[in-house]
């Protein structure tokens, strides 16, 4: 599968992703990468990696993958640093939650050879935890990994990049970068804007302790992913910007219909919309269910 994996960004992406392809029994050194010492000497010492570094170019020396799992703000700046010490061979992939931004970044920084290489990628899997302590070998098990390859990528290098993911347990879908980010912008990055939003309104009314007190059980499971990474889903707004707008903007005028309906006591407006919001929810819901504990 690999000689020397070197993952960038060892946290809850990269260090599952390190764990499943060690219990897949992937015999390649893997090498993790990243910022702040003491979070590498975990991955370490918890067994995701074999070693690692806080120097990328010494981290990617001999690397044949590489994988870059760090949030969607830091990719440009790797790809810049990056590009001075890849091996000729290397194939490289990342795992952002948005593809549009990525893939500009890396036209821009990469030499045409290591362009052939790069397949963008996108796991959707995840858990509104982070870091390499939440990191766990099953997150990708029967998860949807869509890679997004790009017209200059060598057949090879995605057939190599397919096989690591199915390696992890996933089931490997392909994509335009453009329908990549529609697609995510509706399923997932919508709903965690709502779930923020909510969230944050209530926090800021006088009565909050009340409200909260008095949350149940929907409340929780409407607002678990407003627990995620705020520094994440900050750069997943400004990357996939155009198409998370434009959703907020369907989500408002459809709310504002809703909530004409309801001053205006038009209680056959206010059932369409239920109605026809359960049985879509209900036609779906063994697809959803299949995925309940996984927020992208
Ligand atoms: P995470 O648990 O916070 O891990 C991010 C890792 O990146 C940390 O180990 C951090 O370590 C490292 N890092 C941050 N900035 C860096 C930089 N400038 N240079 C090198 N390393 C850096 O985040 P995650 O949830 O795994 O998300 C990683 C990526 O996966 C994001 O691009 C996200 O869009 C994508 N993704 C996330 C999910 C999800 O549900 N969480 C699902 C699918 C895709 P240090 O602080 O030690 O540098």
């Amino acid at each position: 599968m690999f000689k020397r994996l070197c993952i960038v960004g060892v946290g809850l992406i990269g260090g599952s992703l390190a764990r499943a392809l060690r219990a897949a029994g992937a015999k390649g050194e893997i090498v993790g990468c990243g910022r702040d010492p003491d979070h590498l000497r975990l991955a370490r010492d918890l067994g995701v990696i074999d070693c690692y570094e806080t120097d990328l170019a010494t981290a990617v020396a001999g690397a044949d993958v590489v994988v870059l799992s760090t949030p969607l703000g830091a990719m440009a700046g790797l790809f810049t640093s990056l590009c001075d010490h890849l091996e000729a061979d290397c194939v490289i992939t990342d795992v952002g939650s948005s593809k549009g931004s990525v893939v500009n970044e890396a036209r821009a920084a990469l030499t045409a050879g290591q362009l052939a290489r790069f397949v963008p990628g996108h796991p959707i899997a995840g858990t509104e935890k982070s870091g390499v302590e939440a990191s766990f070998a099953e997150l990708f098990h029967q998860r949807r990994v869509i890679l997004t390859p790009l017209d200059e990528n060598l057949p090879e290098a995605v057939a190599r990049i397919r096989l690591l993911w199915e390696a992890a347990g996933s089931e490997v879908t392909e994509m335009s970068v453009a329908h990549h980010d529609t697609v995510l912008a509706a399923t997932s990055h919508l709903p965690h804007m709502l779930a923020y939003t909510l969230v944050d309104t209530l926090a800021r009314m006088h009565d909050k302790d009340e409200i909260f007190g008095y949350a149940a059980g929907g409340f929780r499971d409407f607002t678990r992913i407003a627990s995620s990474d705020p520094v994440m889903w900050r750069d997943v707004c400004i990357a996939n910007r155009e198409a998370i707008l434009g959703m907020i903007g369907r989500f408002q005028a459809d709310l504002t219909l809703l909530a004409e309906a309801i001053e205006a006591g038009d209680s056959s407006v206010i059932s369409d919309v239920f109605n026809r919001a359960k049985a879509a929810r209900d036609r779906y819901a063994g697809r959803l269910d299949a995925s309940a504990d996984v927020i992208e």
